[in-house]
């Protein structure tokens, strides 16, 4: 099969021809419905090899950590699922006993660190096949669409995770700041509207991504520029001008972290979730009083079932742009360049040439072209 693979460091990656994965015990092989393109591929494709070791991550893998399929070959001893069913992948892959996988989230698993699940260290969606190492990492779809739901398990999963965490502050009359509305922020301004009734405010360089914003729920958008002015204007938009209850922070970068913390309240919380390095001062007059910072990653298993949930309902859906895997190097080269809206979502060719011949998928449900 093909598939899409980081190779060398700090390269693009490169489309090679690779064996189909073979199920061993308590293995199943998905053939890939879709995978997300996460701006994290970036980060890898990036990243000095000194610190792709520090995270026990090594080359060469195949990308794509954001996946869904269908069940195509069970291994020995696999009864939990059937061949043919549509299933999402939970990408942390933990060891399933600690305590933390214990609880559902492997994603802080005390063996793996996060290391080596699909696309992060072992092999990914990117490609027509994908082996999942337990069947405890597949959540059944039921009638969902694998290709909208591919991104809800990333995209969608850490925003909620980090959503659910500050929902105590969100009540009536709390403002929810989302700086960078692109993949996961488009996707944390929909989990906004449905599980809190804070007035939501949504952050980007991007007009288009701000236009999106609005369409997707946000009560105001303001465009980013520098800090202090970005800043007052968000605060503007908060109940007194007191500040927002909480900021989401999608970017991480100095700029934006420094943004998030002149705009938060007191008591506020303040969550960076974009991986792009920024530091944050903390120390008296760096931050208002209170206000809890945090770093989380990822998503647990069980909240997974309840971004499905929440899809499955109507209240939240992912914007996606499908793109053949042959697509896919040119796709990560314009999310580099901020001009992806929503989320691409590689669709291997087959499907691919399938859904663009039949006119699907309908543009009442994705946005963007099929490129
Ligand atoms: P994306 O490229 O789809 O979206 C980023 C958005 O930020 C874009 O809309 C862009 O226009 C906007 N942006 C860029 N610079 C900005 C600025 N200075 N001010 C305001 N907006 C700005 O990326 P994504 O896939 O949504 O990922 C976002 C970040 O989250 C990445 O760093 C990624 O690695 C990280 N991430 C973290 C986790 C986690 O568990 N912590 C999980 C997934 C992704
Ligand atoms: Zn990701």
């Amino acid at each position: 099969m093909r598939a899409l693979r980081i190779t060398r460091h700090q390269s693009a990656p490169e489309l090679v021809e690779v064996p189909d994965p073979v199920p061993g015990p308590g293995q199943v092989r998905l053939r890939v419905a879709a995978a997300g393109a996460c701006h994290s591929d970036l980060h890898l494709m990036e990243m000095p090899p000194e610190q792709l070791t520090r995270q026990g991550l090594r080359l060469p893998f195949t990308l794509g950590h954001e996946c869904a399929g269908w069940v195509d070959a069970v291994g020995p001893g696999v009864s939990a699922v059937r061949v043919g069913d549509a299933c999402a992948v939970y990408g942390p892959w933990g060891c399933g006993r600690c305590r933390p996988c214990a609880r559902g989230a492997e994603q802080y698993c005390e063996v793996t660190h996060g290391a080596g699940g699909p696309g992060l260290g072992g092999d990914g969606g990117m490609a027509e096949y994908l082996l999942v190492d337990d069947a405890r990492h597949l959540v059944p779809l039921g009638d969902l669409d694998p290709v909208a739901a591919a991104p809800l398990t990333d995209a969608g999963l850490t925003p909620y995770h980090a959503i659910r965490k500050a929902l105590p502050l969100l009540g009536p009359g709390s403002t929810a700041v989302v700086i960078g509305a692109g993949g996961l922020g488009h996707l944390g301004i929909q989990i906004l509207r449905a599980i809190t009734s804070a007035r939501v405010v949504a952050v980007d360089v991007a007009p288009a991504k701000l236009s999106q914003a609005l369409a997707l729920g946000a009560h105001a958008t303001v465009p980013a520029g520098e800090d202090e002015d970005t800043a007052a204007a968000i605060r503007a938009e908060t109940a007194g001008g007191r500040g927002a209850q909480a900021v989401f922070d999608m970017v991480g970068s100095a700029s934006t972290m420094a943004t998030a913390a002149a705009a938060v309240g007191v008591e506020g919380r303040l969550t960076v979730v974009g991986l792009a390095g920024g530091a944050l001062p903390f120390r008296l007059g760096a931050v208002p009083f209170d206000v809890d910072v945090s770093l989380p990653y990822w998503g647990t298993r069980g909240e997974l079932f309840e971004v499905l949930d929440l899809a499955r309902a109507g209240l939240i859906r992912a914007h996606v742009e499908t793109v053949s895997l042959a697509g896919m190097p040119a796709a990560y080269d314009r999310l580099r360049a901020g001009e992806v809206t929503g989320r691409v979502v590689m669709v291997p060719d087959r499907e691919h040439a399938r859904q663009v011949g039949s006119g699907w998928p309908t543009p009442s449900i994705f946005s963007g072209q099929s490129a």
